[in-house]
């Protein structure tokens, strides 16, 4: 059984085709990685999978159409963290980790116990505590990044999709994010499917990689063979250096 199963995704707006016939399959534990140029059509890719934009052809999560489940239902079975997130103002840190917690709450609506103390582990976990009582507009970039991937991971789904989850964030808050993706991938068998633009650490965490260039997928599969010098190159329109170093892959930009 596949955890995600998407065949033939066409998104076409005004007269341009954003995504030309995207087919692709993710095994459940499975961590794959979109990535390919400014413009490719990654986070366009991503909210067709998670279900929030539909265009031609069909995506299932665990079996069942995407497009036929309830919000809810959805929000039970997956998290999404977009690009470019809406902060609501004035919202505290902590209640806003809590909003992750909405698909789980009875018809009444309360949180739990059970509800705060996940809240807690989640926030400890991205750096956060100490921040708990400050509101989400007094943050730094790193700092609300690791907000939105806590409310997600505070939904306890067994599938995320983060686009672009590190982007914001500096080397360790990069790593921890990673890890503890990684360690929950290991101990809650999450799928993972996130966009990057670092290939490097895509190399490092990702089962699989789908290098996307103008809304098709140009190549897929193991880093190491789909992290070629020549075809990035050609792609990205640079000079790109793809290195072993310690028994990593590493992508380099090749000054002149
Ligand atoms: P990526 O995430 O790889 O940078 P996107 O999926 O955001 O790429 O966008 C792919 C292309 O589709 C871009 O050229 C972008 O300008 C265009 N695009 C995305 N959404 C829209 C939209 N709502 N209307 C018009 N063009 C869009
Ligand atoms: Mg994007």
């Amino acid at each position: 059984m596949t955890t995600i199963n998407a065949e033939n995704i066409v998104v076409r707006v005004d007269r341009k085709t954003i995504l030309n016939d995207v087919s692709l399959t993710v095994a459940p534990r499975e961590w794959i990685t979109i990535v390919g140029p400014n413009g490719a059509g990654k986070s366009t890719l991503l909210s067709v999978l998670a279900g929030l934009l539909t265009g031609a052809g069909q995506v299932c999560l665990d079996g069942r159409e995407v497009s036929s489940m309830s919000p809810r239902e959805r929000a039970l079975l997956a998290a999404y963290v977009p690009q470019h997130p809406e902060v609501p103002p004035g919202m505290s840190v902590q209640n806003y980790v809590l909003i992750g917690r909405t698909p789980h709450l009875s018809l009444l609506g309360v949180e739990g116990g059970d509800d705060f103390e996940v809240v807690e582990r989640v926030m400890d976990q991205l750096d956060l505590s100490h921040l708990a009582h400050r509101t989400l507009d007094s943050l730094s970039g790193g700092e609300l990044q690791r907000c939105h991937l806590a409310r997600a991971i505070a939904q306890q789904t067994s599938v995320v999709f983060f686009d672009e989850p590190t982007t914001a964030l500096d080397l360790g808050h990069q790593q921890q994010v990673l890890e503890l993706v990684s360690g929950l991938q290991e101990s809650q068998e999450l799928t993972v499917v996130m966009t990057m633009h670092d290939l490097s650490l895509a190399s490092q965490y990702s089962d699989r990689v789908f290098l996307l260039g103008e809304g098709k997928i140009v190549a897929h599969g193991r880093p190491k063979d789909v992290l070629d010098s020549e075809r990035l190159s050609s792609l990205y329109g640079a000079r790109i250096a793809v290195l072993e170093v310690d028994g990593h892959t590493v992508v380099v930009p090749d000054k002149e």
